[in-house]
């Protein structure tokens, strides 16, 4: 008997479930109000103790086993849930190897090392005169409660080199944990000091209420950084924590939605007005594992940001550039792009809204939570908020804003994973900037520096053309294919850079795929060429990051059956390689097009500029379609219909 039916079968669902579910007996089996949805009217969820399982017919229409019960009310992962189960069942899970057994123990060794410091930083809080100030900025200028302060373990570090090694040190912690905790940090000559001085202290503990690290504000004005985080520990991930989870998941759960907002003073504010559902990322963008994380407790997410995060940063500068231009300690909150691609691949509702100018949550929960209230409630999907930041105080009479703005947020729409909404995007924005959604239609897209028309498979069909894919769906497979042939026979690339180098045409590069998450991968097939510790394929698989693994896997599987000719495959995949090229050189160019002409209208004189790319990338394209009809055995084929039917020039 494994150790999951073992759990199991000492383990009445009936007795589990009854435990924050009120059930009545119904013949055999119990019925009561589902605990994952709200419900007071008709008991939609049934336990069937002969199975062991439990469903629900409302709203949610799922149901599982003990397992599936226990982590969709907790949050929890499998294994978490088999060992809360486990220990509850009193059953022995396959014992640790010793190297696990003394990891965990460190692990265990460090947070209550941490725990320590959270009662030593509140000690100073509460107790010394230096603590004073803070304790006075915290309540009254945070005007924040005394239990808030106990409830989330707020404390003070002391202006001192030393005194937590010290007080560490004493109570038999060795130098090596206090750097493992990420609380003192290694001079140059290898001596320690105290990591946080006169500063507000907020511990920082995984979703699970597992301490993990601590972040930490100035008091002085003077003292950079603002804020301080823990370094990166065995516990301490920035990447993959979010503020105030351990607190906020059932409130999100109950509210079905998350909301993020950019500091820990904020999240702790709007505790203690009562919206719980508040969290706050570790002073960065937002990364898709916290995404995913939070996912598990509510799909949708709201950002609330400060009036000057999108505002101002994002104006007509270009969002990516204004984020380069950001210097690093202060990586933007906001990411539009990031967030769509998240937003896509996880299937989540993001959405965003902003605080009225110069306030904080805390200012607007502390003088009204009606107006929290509504500022939450005002929140749009990104796309839009972009558009409607970027077209505020902007004159959308002049056509050089129309453009620009037109260049920003088309890229976006174009992220967008639904066809509907990308549609309904797009007359949004043409309404916005009064033009013909057609001329939007027919403007191309900047992205990366590189140009891309818009999906032309976007415009609605009539209702008897087949559903066909789209050439930017088309476009994707392409990319996938060739890309999962890539990863099957990396040794493939250098035949494909030379038969490309014979027909004077670049190597293969990571550019040449459009898909966001398709680049990471063609670099990682370099990588995996260019070392000698594992084979090819085991060195990428090893090496993809989690959120890249999934179409990882997709790639592979679309590419399981190839034929066993490798000339044929080689073949197959030069084609391919050029038609991507092919299609990207027809975007450049259209967009080009679009460009000379907007500017011959103006009189600019970049005009001719334009015309010169263009006839770059016309004799590029002629290539090209010359390298495609060796290939097909049909030179017109392409230079005919793709060349000739829509002039270039
Ligand atoms: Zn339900």
């Amino acid at each position: 008997m494994s150790s999951i039916d073992e759990v199991k079968s000492q383990i009445d669902i009936v007795d589990l479930v009854g435990e924050s579910v009120q059930l009545k007996r119904s013949g055999k089996n119990y019925t009561g109000f589902c605990p994952f949805h709200p419900n007071t009217r008709t008991p939609a969820f049934v336990v069937f103790p002969d199975t062991g399982t439990w469903r629900c017919f409302g709203q949610c229409n799922e149901g599982g086993d003990i397992f599936g019960f226990v982590m969709k009310k907790e949050g929890w992962d499998f294994s978490e849930t088999l060992r809360y189960l486990a220990d509850r069942a009193g059953v022995q899970l396959r014992p640790q190897t010793p190297e696990q057994q003394q990891q965990a123990e460190e692990y265990d060794s460090l947070r209550n090392l941490l725990e320590d410091a959270v009662t030593f930083y509140r000690h100073n809080l509460l107790n010394t005169p230096a603590g004073k100030q803070a304790l006075e900025y915290l309540m009254k200028k945070r005007e924040l409660k005394e239990e808030t302060l106990e409830a989330f373990g707020i404390g003070y570090a002391p202006q001192s080199w030393e005194a937590a090694m010290q007080h560490f040190l004493n109570k038999g912690y060795s130098e090596n944990d206090l750097v493992e905790a990420g609380l003192v940090s290694e001079r140059e000559d290898a001596s320690m000091y105290d990591r946080f001085r006169n500063r507000v202290m907020f511990p920082i503990r995984d979703y699970r209420g597992r301490m993990s690290g601590f972040g930490a504000r100035i008091l002085n004005p003077d003292d950079v950084p603002k804020f301080l985080n823990s370094p990166q520990t065995v516990l301490f991930d920035k990447s993959r924590t979010l503020y105030g989870l351990d607190r906020a998941r059932r409130a999100i759960r109950e509210a079905d939605q998350a909301v993020i907002v950019e500091g820990y003073l904020d999240v702790i504010a709007l505790h203690q007005a009562g919206f719980e559902n508040a969290i706050s990322p570790m002073g960065t963008a937002l990364t898709e594992q916290q995404l995913r994380m939070l996912k598990r407790f509510s799909p949708n997410i709201l950002l609330a940001l400060d009036a000057d995060v999108a505002g101002d940063k994002a104006t007509l500068r270009g969002l990516d550039i204004a984020r380069q231009a950001m210097d690093r300690e202060q990586e933007p909150v906001f990411d539009p792009r990031g967030l769509l691609g998240h937003e896509a691949r996880l299937q989540a509702d993001i959405r965003v809204t902003t605080l009225p100018d110069g306030l904080d949550p805390d200012d607007v929960v502390n003088r009204d939570p009606e107006e929290w209230r509504r500022i939450v409630q005002d929140a749009q999907p990104v796309v839009i908020y972009v558009m409607e930041s970027l077209a505020r105080d902007h004159d959308l009479d002049d056509p050089k804003v129309k453009r620009d703005i037109a260049a920003q947020v088309l890229p976006l729409i174009e992220d967008v994973g639904s066809p509907i909404e990308r549609d309904a995007y797009r007359q949004r924005l043409a309404r916005l900037l009064r033009v013909d959604e057609r001329t939007l239609l027919g403007m191309r897209v900047v992205k990366g520096g590189r140009a891309r028309r818009l999906r032309r498979g976007d415009t609605p069909k009539p209702a008897v053309s087949p559903a066909a894919t789209s050439p930017a769906a088309s476009s994707q497979l392409l990319e996938a294919h060739c890309l999962g042939v890539l990863m099957r026979l990396p040794d493939l690339l250098y035949k494909i850079d030379r038969e490309l180098q014979e027909k004077e045409l670049a190597r293969l590069s990571a550019d040449d795929f459009q898909h966001s998450g398709h680049q990471p991968i063609f670099r990682m097939v370099q990588e995996s060429l260019n070392q000698d510790m594992a084979e090819p394929l085991t060195y990428m698989i090893n090496h993809f990051d989690l959120s890249t693994m999934e179409r990882v896997d997709e790639l592979l599987k679309q590419t399981e059956e190839l034929n066993s000719n490798q000339d044929k495959v080689l073949e197959d995949l030069l084609r391919g390689v050029l038609e991507l090229r092919r299609r990207s050189l027809r975007q450049n160019i259209e967009y080009m097009r679009f460009l000379m002409e907007d500017a011959q209208e103006q009189g600019d004189l970049t005009a001719s500029q334009y015309l010169k790319t263009m006839v770059q990338h016309s004799a590029a394209l002629k290539r090209i379609n010359e390298a495609l009809g060796d290939y097909t055995g049909d030179r017109r084929l392409y230079t005919k219909k793709d060349v000739n039917s829509r002039p270039l020039l």
